[in-house]
């Protein structure tokens, strides 16, 4: 990974993102951290986190993106293989640890999957 400058928003925005039991959008980031930071830097942040392999964009159901902590990946190279769940009852988005095969045609080769599903999360559907 490039040696990049380690802004006080950059490393705010990855502990919001650590912290979080959940994927985050935009706004949910923004209302998090204290530091002064506009729009614009707060994507552009994730978008370096992104390609450094540290974040993942999830995109829902709902036309919006949501953010979350990659395990395992490295710089453009994401690689996943699980579902995000997005609850219709309280909007929360979140990483499925169950592990998701994809039937392919021969010859094709899975690196990535990026599937949402919506439903009732646990709590809501209790
Ligand atoms: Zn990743
Ligand atoms: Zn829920
Ligand atoms: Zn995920």
């Amino acid at each position: 990974m490039k040696k990049r400058r380690n802004t006080a928003t950059q490393t705010a925005v990855l502990a919001s993102l650590q912290e979080a039991e959940s994927a985050l959008s935009h706004e949910m980031i923004q209302e998090k951290i204290t530091a002064k930071a506009d729009r614009t830097t707060i994507y552009r942040i994730l978008n370096r986190f992104c390609d450094d392999g540290l974040v993942h964009r999830i995109v829902a159901d709902d036309g919006k993106q949501y953010f979350a902590i990659c395990s395992e990946c490295e710089a453009n190279d994401h690689r996943h293989d699980h579902f995000h769940f997005r609850c219709l009852n309280c909007d929360k988005v979140e990483c499925l640890d169950q592990e998701v095969s994809v039937n392919l045609p021969t010859g094709y080769r899975t690196t990535n999957f990026n599937g949402v599903v919506s439903g009732y999360c646990r709590a809501c559907n209790a």
